[in-house]
């Protein structure tokens, strides 16, 4: 199936979710996860209405922003950020859903306040307890919201997290529903500058289910742009990949 037929399945079954769990299929924001996918591929999807593009790399992803950065799309990094490549990310993302720390808050507060801007962010939360997955514990998100959001170079817009991978549906649904826990915490709590706006969760397996969870925000890639050869393990460096 071609890139654009493989979208509009994608946007129907958002959709069809998203009716389900009683929101309008316009609220939920398709990300779409471009590793490993060329320049052309990318393009084609943008102009097939994938308005989104997301990688987990930052060399990989300068490279593909230098042909791509005319097109219709915002740019988002999802992957594991660190802290020397702070600088770089900074040259083509509109957002980072991968921010799980202080030590990387710090740097990269450092770095837009010398180039005197700001930059809207997402916290990272393990969800799936799985000690080799990045993010911030679910124990810990909230204080690190709270730190986070005094400074003022980074805009907290909501919350990010990668799902157990298995099949049984209620170990998947149980990160979800963490996250989503944790989102409506924040938003109780009204803390100063944080805006609880996105709920980045699912992918090309489990999205739907996201959506029903409550998530506005998935990201898909293998769905829209089939296998990938290489093994997440390149992406997810510290990572069991047991999918
Ligand atoms: C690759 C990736 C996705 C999408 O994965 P698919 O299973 O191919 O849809 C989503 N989120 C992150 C962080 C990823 O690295």
């Amino acid at each position: 199936m071609s890139i654009k037929e493989n979208l509009e399945k994608v946007n129907q079954k958002i959709a069809d979710a998203a009716l389900k769990a009683g929101k309008k299929p316009e609220d939920i924001t398709l990300v779409m996860a471009t590793k490993t996918v060329d320049a052309e591929r990318i393009r084609e999807a943008v102009r097939n209405g994938g308005h989104v593009i997301a990688e987990n790399k930052i060399q990989e992803a300068l490279k593909k922003y230098e042909v791509l950065k005319d097109e219709d799309a915002s740019w988002h990094f999802i992957g594991h950020l660190q802290t020397n490549k702070v600088k770089d990310v900074l040259k083509f993302a509109d957002m980072i859903h991968s921010v799980d720390r202080m030590s990387l808050v710090e740097k990269l507060d450092k770095r837009l306040a010398s180039e005197g801007r700001s930059m809207d962010v997402l916290i990272q939360v393990n969800t799936s307890y799985e000690e080799s997955k990045y993010g911030v514990s679910p124990e810990d998100a909230i204080s690190l919201v709270r730190e986070t959001s005094r400074y003022d170079t980074l805009k907290i817009r909501g919350l990010m997290t990668i799902g157990l991978f298995t099949d049984d549906e209620v170990k998947v649904r149980k990160c979800f529903k963490l996250l989503k826990g944790i989102y409506d915490s924040v938003i109780k709590e009204g803390i100063d500058g944080v805006e609880m706006k996105y709920l980045s969760m699912g992918m090309s397996g489990d999205y739907h289910i996201a959506i029903e969870e409550g998530a506005n925000m998935v990201r898909v890639g293998t769905a829209i742009f089939g296998v990938r050869n290489t093994p997440d393990a390149y992406y997810w460096p510290s990572e069991k990949v047991d999918k």
